[in-house]
């Protein structure tokens, strides 16, 4: 298996973890072939080492799942998966370990489990590859066998060689019919064109005198996409004379050179070229998942180079190195906040409005039709005009106006206006906090002060402009309670608003006349205890009440239309935009301290660490993509 060291262990050592994360699967060796064919043996000449249990009757009886596994340091170790903690050097012990498994769960005689024994071993000498040995496929139970043993085997077998990351041997012994093999005809079934299908003709040395392989090892018999290769493993006598490994390679090689009717065809038998051609269909699956390999690679570099960005470079006790990260946070956070407040940045959530443009909503939707919704009347009774118009000092007569009432009534109403004001102040100011809150930087999971230290400042900026706002939408309010102004040139004419009264005065009567009988509607009739008018208006009074009510309704919305602009402006400009503007000065006078970096710039404990292994994983990833681009140059 040497030959296969240097290409796969390239690729897998540039992979490390990353590959046996991300199964980037390798193919795996399953033998197949009837009892005693010699499959275990096959795979211990694969391996070099003697390991597992071999035999005549039915020696293996739960499939063994051996992986592999290359490190360059080290001896060879084994450890089975029932015993983890056990780390095995001597491998005749991890044979009567595999015996002892096997009996634990089937007992001492001929019953079989598809339940595996996994056992790994790690090797400077050898690859990252998986190995699976069978059971043997039998005809007739013996012993205390189920009697759908062979049923039991074969299902068995087509589970582990139905994957098509399988390449499957296909054991045959010599000294058997191979019109008979049951490998054959049971690798067929999965792969019906040979595409991984290895022959392995066994036994080559003890064949009746006479005969031959050869029509079987050039597939005249049966010919098979892949072809043929003849081997010969140790048997029984040598194994119990402990015949070395390296010493049977040699012999067997010798077998074939020598060989009156092999000669020809020795450098296609054989162990070692057994291993050479599974390298080259190693190679060929590689070679073939390769783009799948370099895009999981880039994509995966792609990843890890981010988030190693986010973790920048080690910068604790520089102060030079210190200042430039917190200057680029400063931007970066800044930049965020005015960028979301511009509406430049897209939603997550498409229905859900970000930044300014929720700002916007709240102040022209919610805020705007809060004061449209404001009755001016609700909450003032049609006597309470009545009352303020007979206290009034204005002279009446037809065009006079009672100026005093009006004030009174007017300056009631615009300072409806305040509350609502005052809390669109205050929601945008929350919306503004929190906002700034869910700005995250990717150096704050990296510096866990940093985030506490920019909301702190950012809450500070915020106060800041948020008092002046306030005061100047009080002044607003104040300013035009100090002086109402009756000769606006949008106000009703007095002509039309009496014009107006004189025709509600006329609806009021119609309305009265139907009603006769039971006069219960209209201000008039109404009684108020506390009041000091007269119970029942007179019809001036009434057409007084009726237009000062035009005025003030018609004064209400110019004012209220102003103080809307005036404040949603005052809160857009004193507020929101202030606010940004000093953001940025802000940070840069508090963060931006020499004295405050070690304490600002505090990286976790853990970070040392996962910036290290990203780092590790990006230059194994970058290796990994040369690698396999020289492979692909390569082929
Ligand atoms: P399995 O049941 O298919 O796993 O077969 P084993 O590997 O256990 O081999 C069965 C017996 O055949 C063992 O005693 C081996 O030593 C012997 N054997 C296997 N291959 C060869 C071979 O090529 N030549 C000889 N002479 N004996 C072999
Ligand atoms: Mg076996």
């Amino acid at each position: 298996m040497e030959k296969l060291i240097p290409l796969v262990n390239r690729v897998q050592d540039a992979l490390g973890r990353f590959e046996r994360e991300e199964g980037i699967s390798f193919p795996r060796l399953v033998v197949v072939g009837s009892q005693s064919s010699g499959k275990s043996s096959v795979l211990e000449s694969l391996v070099g080492k003697d390991f597992l249990p071999r035999g005549s009757g039915i020696v293996t009886r739960r499939p063994l799942i051996l992986q592999l596994e290359y490190s360059p340091r080290g001896s060879e170790i084994g450890v089975f998966s029932h015993k983890p903690n056990t780390q095995i050097r001597d491998f005749s012990e991890i044979r009567r370990e595999i015996e002892a498994e096997t009996e634990r769960l089937v007992g001492r005689r001929c019953g079989i489990s598809p339940e595996p024994i996994r056992l790994k071993i790690t090797s400077p000498n050898v690859v990252d590859i998986t190995l699976i040995d069978l059971p043997g496929m039998t005809k007739v139970p013996v012993g205390d066998q189920p009697h759908d043993i062979s049923e039991q085997i074969r299902k068995m077998i087509i589970d582990y060689i139905k994957d098509k990351n399988s390449i499957i041997l296909a054991i045959s012994a010599a000294n058997q019919d191979l019109a008979n093999s049951d490998s054959l005809r049971i690798a067929h079934e999965v792969d019906p064109q040979g595409e991984r299908t290895i022959g392995v003709i066994t036994k080559i040395d003890i064949m009746d005198r006479g005969t031959d392989a050869l029509s079987m090892l050039t597939g005249k018999l049966y010919p098979l996409a892949l072809g043929y290769i003849g081997i010969i493993c140790r048997s029984q006598e040598d194994i119990n004379r402990q015949k070395l490994m390296h010493q049977h390679l040699e012999d067997e090689m010798n077998f074939f050179i020598t060989h009156e009717k092999y000669k020809h065809i020795a450098n296609k038998m054989g162990t070692k070229y057994l291993s050479i051609t599974l390298n080259n269909l190693l190679k060929k699956h590689i070679i073939k998942s390769l783009p799948v390999f370099k895009k999981k690679i880039n994509e995966r570099l792609r990843n890890a180079d981010n988030e190693l960005k986010n973790y920048g470079i080690p910068i604790q006790g520089n102060r030079d190195f210190q200042g430039v990260v917190v200057l680029n946070i400063i931007t970066a956070f800044s930049g965020a906040v005015s960028k979301t407040m511009e509406g430049r940045l897209a939603s997550e959530q498409q229905c859900e409005l970000n930044g300014g443009a929720q700002i916007r909503h709240m102040l022209f939707s919610i805020y705007a039709k809060e004061l449209m919704n404001i009755d001016p009347f609700n909450a003032v009774s049609d006597q309470d005009i009545r009352t303020a118009i007979l206290n009034s000092q204005g002279i009446r007569s037809n065009y006079l106006i009672p100026q005093d009432a009006l004030e009174i009534l007017i300056k009631i109403q615009i300072n409806k206006l305040l509350q609502p004001s005052l809390k669109a102040l205050e929601t945008i100011a929350d919306y503004m906090k929190s906002f700034i809150k869910d700005v995250t930087l990717p150096e704050y999971q990296v510096y866990p002060n940093l985030q506490n230290s920019i909301l702190h400042i950012a809450q500070g900026v915020l106060e800041s402009c948020n008092k002046p706002t306030n005061e100047f939408i009080n002044e607003i309010i104040e300013n035009e309670l100090a002086f109402i102004n009756l000769d606006h040139p949008k106000l009703l004419s007095v002509e039309e608003a009496y014009k107006r009264a004189e025709i509600e005065y006329k609806d009021l009567l119609r309305v009265r006349l139907e009603n006769a009988s039971n006069v219960k509607a209209g201000w008039f009739s109404r009684s108020n205890p506390v009041n000091k008018a007269p119970e029942i208006a007179s019809e001036r009074e009434t057409k007084d009440m009726f237009f000062t009510r035009n005025i003030v309704i018609s004064y209400f919305n110019i004012i209220r239309k102003n103080v809307g602009d005036y404040v949603i402006k005052a809160i857009m400009t004193l507020f929101v935009k202030k606010s940004i503007e000093k953001l940025q000065n802000e940070l840069l006078t508090h963060l931006y301290l020499k004295d405050n970096f070690d304490e600002i710039l505090y990286e976790s404990p853990e970070i040392p660490q996962k910036r290290q292994a990203l780092a590790e994983l990006v230059t194994s990833l970058r290796k990994a993509a040369i690698i396999l681009d020289e492979i692909r140059d390569m082929d």
